[in-house]
């Protein structure tokens, strides 16, 4: 299994050029097939003697890959679209063969250094101090986990005597599902939500009244609040600027979860939707999301590394060997310890493409989002629910209700026109576009809106 025989060598060939093909070739939507009709068609898989490489490698191209869907696919608008750059793409499977600890630095300095410059780059488009530092996670839900822990410690330790502080933290109804979980079944922290304004925004003024509201006993357990750049459901950037104000003055620690939405710094148009980023505490952005590269990855920038360090640093005699290093260990900056170098693949493509061509990707995605708004507003049938802040693009199809719905999408997926998913607003049922994939075009909305018709 370990000796680089012919035959080993005739398998890498066989997946590199499955690789390549993947890469290279159109995919299709793909399909759902139950477990039943999985388990007949891939029958026994693990047995004691193996059923060899080719025969695996069949599985793997006429049963696996296509009960998968492809999320890079220009019409798949479900949920976060991932589409990956070609060289971010190959990469990864570099990455994977070079069994790089990306832990700690002394096991992985070369890729943590070319990590900690796309981490650079990221903190400098948010507007973050020298002091400013961090890691790439495996998601947007460990990076949102590993900054409110970071939030949690350093309340704790700059207020010793109060035994309340640290126990609760301000959302909005339209914060990532995960930061509720997070907090109540992970952190067991107290959910306070503020409603948002007429948009679903979280803004300064908001927070500010709604704290002032619940008393002062309650408002001294909050130790941070959580606001949105880039909301999944509707890619609404809540009011960080004035989040921002209230924050300060009450000494929270102020983070900003922008794993989708956080890619729009780069285009300079937004520039006014991010205003007062640059006071967070802690931000995340998913690169497998609109930053173009393969799952799993979040960067998770820290304002000030050392406060993250001092909350999520681990102590064993077997760890002290790391600990010397003359750099910091990503290990202690988010809540993993073991690491793939999941930035490099995000490091290599930005490296070889530059970041303008990062920029005009974003811009790309956001001229047909757009455009698709305008389509919307043109069309008699539909009716835009959110003036669309980012790629997302929320509207109902008048006279639909839930079942209309969904009986389109799987007709939709069945047909292999697009995937596309329903969700709510306001409590109604309605249709959600997320625009991730520079290469969708407005013809591809139109088959969209013309098969609603
Ligand atoms: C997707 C998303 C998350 C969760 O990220 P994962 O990478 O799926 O763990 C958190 N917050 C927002 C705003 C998101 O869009």
């Amino acid at each position: 299994m370990h000796e680089y025989t012919p035959a080993a060598d005739q398998v890498v060939r066989t997946l590199a050029d499955l690789t390549r093909r993947r890469l290279a070739e159109p995919r299709s939507l793909g399909r759902i097939p139950s477990a039943t009709e999985l388990q007949q068609s891939l029958g026994s898989t693990i047995t004691p003697d193996g059923v060899g490489a080719h025969h695996a490698t069949e599985l793997w191209s006429e049963v696996i890959a296509p009960a998968c869907l492809s999320p890079d696919h220009p019409r798949f608008f479900a949920f976060m679209p991932n589409c990956p750059t070609i060289y971010s793409a190959a990469f990864d499977g570099l990455v994977g063969a070079s069994s790089i600890y990306a832990g700690a630095w002394l096991e992985g300095a070369g890729a943590i250094h070319a990590e900690n410059q796309v981490l650079r780059w990221i903190a400098d488009l948010a507007g973050f101090p020298a002091s400013a530092g961090g890691t790439f996670v495996s998601g947007g839900t460990t990076g949102n986990l590993s900054a409110l822990v970071a939030a949690r410690h350093s309340a704790r330790s700059a207020d010793e005597r109060r035994s309340t502080a640290g126990a609760a933290v301000c959302i909005s109804e339209s914060t990532h599902s995960s930061i509720r979980y997070l907090l109540e079944s992970v952190m067991g922290v107290d959910v306070i939500t503020v409603p948002p304004d007429d948009r679903g925004r979280l803004t300064g003024k908001q927070l500010g009244s709604y704290t002032q509201s619940i008393g002062p006993d309650k408002r001294a357990e909050i130790f941070a609040v959580v606001a949105t750049a880039g909301s999944t459901n509707a890619g609404t950037v809540d009011d960080l600027e004035g989040v921002a104000d209230v924050a300060e003055e009450f000494g929270w620690w102020l983070h900003v979860d922008g794993a989708y939405g956080g890619a729009g710094l780069l285009a300079p148009e937004l520039e006014d939707l991010y205003r007062g980023i640059e006071r967070a505490d802690s931000f995340i952005v998913d690169p497998h999301k609109w930053l173009f590269g393969p799952y799993d990855s979040c960067a998770l920038v820290y304002r000030d590394r050392e406060l993250a360090q001092a909350a999520h640093a681990q102590n064993a005699a077997y760890l002290d060997p790391l600990a010397d290093a003359s750099e910091v260990n990503p290990s202690d900056l988010g809540t993993h310890l073991t690491r793939r170098a999941r930035g490099l693949p995000l490091w290599f493509s930005l490296a070889a493409h530059g970041t303008n061509a990062y920029r005009a990707a974003i811009e790309q995605t956001l001229l047909v989002a757009r455009a698709g708004a305008d389509l919307i507003r043109a069309d008699e049938h539909l009716k835009l629910l959110v003036e669309p802040d980012l790629s997302v693009l929320l509207f109902e199809r008048t006279g639909w209700d839930s079942s209309d719905y969904s009986a389109w999408s799987s007709q939709l997926l069945r047909d292999q026109v697009a995937f596309v998913t329903p969700t709510q607003h306001k409590g109604e049922p309605c249709i959600r576009l997320a625009i991730l994939n520079p290469t969708t075009t407005v013809d591809d909305l139109l088959a969209i809106f013309e098969s609603m018709h």
